[in-house]
């Protein structure tokens, strides 16, 4: 059984505030919200980052901005706006080594992509 936390999330066996799931996705409120809302989007299976998609990883995460859509509609984001993003690797600042994109909104993001 693997020890990455996002795999323990997605098999249940840590606690996570659920806000979608199906067959292939799972969607969590984040722990440290940087955002109003703060949502994290995972394949359930393991795939350390966009660098190492699968075949299997690949075809669940294309329908990650679908799912997003439609989590930003429900959380009250259509009309104010939302950003979906992924950190891949050191750069980037990625700190769970299971793929992952955020999806945050609730106020002005900032026009801002790096620093
Ligand atoms: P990254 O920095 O890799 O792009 O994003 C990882 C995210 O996972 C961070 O925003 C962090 O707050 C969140 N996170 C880390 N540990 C946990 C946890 O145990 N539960 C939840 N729900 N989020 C977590
Ligand atoms: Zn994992």
């Amino acid at each position: 059984m693997t020890e990455c936390l996002f795999c323990k999330i997605a098999r249940k066996e840590i606690p996570s505030a659920l806000v979608y799931e199906d067959e292939h996705l799972l969607a969590f409120k984040d722990i440290f919200p940087q955002a109003p809302v703060h949502l994290l989007i995972i394949p359930k299976a393991h795939c350390e980052s966009l660098g190492d998609l699968t075949t299997e990883t690949a075809t669940a995460a294309a329908r990650i901005p679908q799912v997003a859509a439609r989590l930003a509609a429900d959380h009250g984001l259509q009309t104010s706006g939302w950003r979906l993003l992924s950190n891949n690797g050191p750069d980037a600042g990625q700190t769970v080594f299971h793929l992952h994109f955020h999806l945050l909104g609730g106020k002005p993001l900032g026009g801002k992509l790096c620093q």
